[in-house]
This record gives structure tokens, C-alpha cells and sequence, in this order.
């Protein structure tokens, strides 16, 4: 039995990571979406209110039952293994991911020979969507709703401040 790992931040989880997820579920018999509890930046949701929303994101996957939504800390190659997953799967956007992922696989790989790290090109038309484009369009009062699920539009719109509704 194949189990991968899709480690990120989900902050918060966007069509984007779906197609990603989407795809991992059909490469492999068990996909644990690691929601990463501590990242070093500026986030808008709590890592519970990160895992509510990829949780219901998940669920509503082609065979999102074989699905799991965890939140870990600590090193993801340690996550892996603890949760038995021999492969990380990431998301490739661009030339600027690349750099980033090709640097992070290294040590990961380096730190951890057991566990592979696959990547999964972004489909054209998710590939300009990041949580933090998602977080500035909304903050600055843009609409969002075709970049993420319906239910992260309302957690998105409950934390407007009320000067801001419309
Ligand atoms: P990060 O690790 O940078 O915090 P995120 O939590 O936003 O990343 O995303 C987790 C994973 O999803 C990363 O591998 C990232 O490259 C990938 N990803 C993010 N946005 C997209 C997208 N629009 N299409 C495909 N993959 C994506």
C-alpha cells in the first residue's frame, strides 16, 4: 500500500493545492495532507482553523475517503515518517518553486534516504494561485471565490472586519 505525504501550510487551502491533492490521490493509495503548524511568515488562520478547511476541502475529492488532514510540527521528514508515508509530494508552479523545492528535496532527501520527494507540475490554470495571493486579494476586498472552495470563502469572509463587509 502506497501512502504519500502533502505537506504545506494551507493558509488557507485553494484550488490549487486541490488539483495537486487530486492528483496525488490518484497516484497513490493513502494521501495525509500535513498541515504545518508553525511556519515562519504571517498567517491568517489558526493551524485548527487550516485543518477544518482542508479537511472539508479534502472530503469533497474523487476518493478524498482515502484521504487524512493532520497538523505536525518539526522537520516533515520525521512527520513522514511517523505517519508511515514513504513519499512527499509538492506542487511546482514556476522557475522560483523550482529553486525552493530543488534546495528543500536536497536536504530532505539528505536527511531522510527513505523517503522520496515527488513533484507534480501545476496545471495551467492554478498556476499563478498562492495562499498569499489569495490572502491580499481578499484583504484588500478583491473577490476570490474561483480560486478556492465555497466553505473558505465564508471562513475568508467571516474574518473581514465588519467596516469592510459589502
Ligand atoms: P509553502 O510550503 O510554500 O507554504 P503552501 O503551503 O502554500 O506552500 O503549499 C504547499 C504545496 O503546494 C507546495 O508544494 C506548493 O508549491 C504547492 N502549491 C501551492 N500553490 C500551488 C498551485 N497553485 N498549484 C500547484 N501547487 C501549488
Amino acid at each position: 500500500m502506497s501512502r504519500a505525504l502533502y505537506p504545506g501550510t494551507f493558509d488557507p487551502i485553494h484550488n490549487g493545492h486541490l488539483d495537486i491533492a487530486q492528483r496525488a490521490l490518484r497516484l497513490f493509495d493513502e494521501v495525509v495532507v500535513g498541515v504545518y503548524d508553525r511556519p515562519n511568515k504571517a498567517l491568517l488562520f489558526s493551524a485548527e482553523e487550516r485543518l477544518g478547511l482542508a479537511l472539508e476541502a479534502m472530503r469533497a475529492l474523487d476518493g478524498g475517503e482515502r484521504a487524512k488532514v493532520v497538523v505536525y510540527h518539526g522537520l516533515t521528514v520525521e512527520f513522514a515518517r511517523q505517519a508511515g508515508a514513504g513519499t512527499i509530494v509538492r506542487g511546482l508552479r514556476n522557475s522560483v518553486d523550482f529553486d525552493y523545492e530543488w534546495q528543500m528535496a536536497q536536504t530532505n532527501h539528505w536527511m531522510a534516504r527513505d523517503v522520496e520527494i515527488v513533484c507534480l507540475f501545476a496545471n495551467a490554470p492554478y498556476s499563478f494561485v498562492s495562499a498569499t495571493l489569495v490572502r491580499e486579494v481578499f484583504t484588500l476586498g478583491g473577490d476570490v471565490h474561483e480560486l478556492v472552495p465555497a466553505h473558505v470563502t465564508r471562513a475568508l469572509l467571516a474574518k473581514r472586519p465588519a467596516s469592510q463587509a459589502h
